[in-house]
């Protein structure tokens, strides 16, 4: 999945969009706009760095004390002292938890407090400690899970645990990747199929000859939770689809979402998720040799020697931290990759609806709707950013130089090859 995006309507409402002003006219961000912008995105980064600082200082502290006293003192309990499978099992469980406990004051403030404080969130309390809540037990649920199969690899497989587990780790991806738009999605947003007739249409024109069908269109509804604008291409082989949120297709007109679309299907044709999925499996035969490295280094310096069948179930705390570490060192190449991908689905946008108007008026409308700074800081954006910056996806419009309409897609050309 991805991308935090802007569209358009749904509703059938024609006669709304010919309401709204044309694009051509819209102002860019005011002053104002573009002060609370900053102030946002500035509070939000902050929120991110002391997520990570968390993050890595409790697991640290765990990986080199915590988990060895909770680990001693769950074996004394007579079962868990028997199975090293269920002391594991507990062990991830209450390190999980504590780490919830650590990181919820957190959580509900960059989650709740300052989305409130923006206008961007429209949740009560009640409704996002439950978003809250699921989520966090379907990440300690497939956690828990991805654990004990890494442990039962280093038991039984030993010193090849870590390339097995780099292929579980990428067959699990590909699974969850065909689950999540029609298991995971809808646990929390309500999904339907795209219903505005003209707008298929339009929409038709855009995905032909992509093999991305407009069956695949679907609205996704956000406005209740949320102000913010979004879109995605989610889902891998046959649950492939475009999911656009209603706050896009109620907020845009046609043309901008026609603009949004396009750039959602050229990360089908350019097939980013798979290059994306490929990618995580370099990067996990890395980090999980990475991993056995120091878990090897570390457990013989403590203990004196190391055999793979005795891994104790402590490293695991050992094992989170370092797969943590390695995950915000990589983030750097990872956003960077992704941000070449996103530039290439703009070109690719402005290319094949050679609307540079709407273009702009989308990116526009998207930091004024999510209140995003379009001027980030440059170490920001190479840290923590996985789309360019606004004011860089506006810079690429200047550069496109507009080709009529009719010379691309929207004049029926039928040939069914995007004009990149
Ligand atoms: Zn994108």
């Amino acid at each position: 999945m991805d991308d935090p995006h802007v569209g358009g309507e749904a509703g059938g409402a024609d006669a709304a969009r010919a309401d709204r002003e044309p694009a051509t006219e819209r102002p860019c961000l005011t002053p104002d706009e573009l002060g609370e912008s900053r102030r946002y995105s500035r509070q939000e980064l902050v929120c991110t760095l002391l997520d990570m600082a968390i993050d890595v200082i409790y697991l640290g502290v765990m990986a080199f004390w915590g988990a060895r006293s909770i680990d001693r003192a769950l074996s004394l309990a007579p079962v868990l002292g028997e199975w090293a499978v269920l002391r594991l099992a507990c062990l991830f469980l209450i390190i999980t938890a504590l780490h919830y406990a650590c990181s919820f004051p957190l959580a509900v403030y960059s989650g709740f407090v300052l989305e409130h404080r923006f206008g961007l969130s429209r949740q009560s309390f009640g409704r996002w400690l439950s978003r809250y809540a699921l989520r966090n037990l379907l990440a300690t649920g497939l956690g828990l899970v991805l654990m004990v199969g890494l442990f039962l690899l280093i038991w039984w497989a030993q010193a090849w645990w870590w390339l097995i587990a780099a292929l579980a780790a990428f067959a699990v991806t590909i699974v969850l990747g065909q689950l999540v738009p029609v298991l995971i999605l809808p646990l929390f947003y309500e999904i339907e199929k795209l219903e505005d007739q003209d707008l298929r249409e339009r929409l038709e024109r855009l995905a032909r000859g992509t093999s991305l069908s407009i069956e695949g269109v679907y609205r996704m509804k956000l406005s209740t939770e949320t102000v913010k604008a979004n879109a995605m291409l989610a889902g891998l082989g046959r649950t492939r689809r475009v999911i656009l949120g209603d706050t896009l297709l109620d907020n845009f007109d046609a043309r901008e979402i026609e603009v949004v679309f396009a750039h959602e299907v050229a990360h089908h044709v350019y097939r980013h998720l798979a290059k994306l999925t490929l990618f995580g499996l370099v990067y996990a035969a890395v980090s999980f040799w990475v991993c056995d490295r120091i878990l090897v280094a570390w457990v013989t310096a403590v203990a004196g020697s190391f055999q793979y069948p005795d891994c104790p179930v402590h490293a695991l705390a050992l094992i989170l931290f370092v797969i943590t570490v390695l995950s915000l060192l990589v983030s750097p190449v990872r956003n960077g990759l992704s941000r070449r991908f996103e530039s290439a689905c703009d070109r690719y946008a402005l290319q094949v609806t050679g609307d540079v108007e709407a273009y702009r008026a989308a990116f526009t409308r998207l930091a004024r709707l999510n209140k995003t700074d379009p001027h980030p800081h440059p170490l920001d954006v190479w840290l923590l950013h996985d789309h360019p910056p606004v004011a860089a996806r506006l810079a690429l419009a200047d550069q496109f130089t507009a080709a009529p309409r009719s010379c691309h897609w929207c004049a029926g050309s039928d040939d069914g090859s995007p004009a990149r």
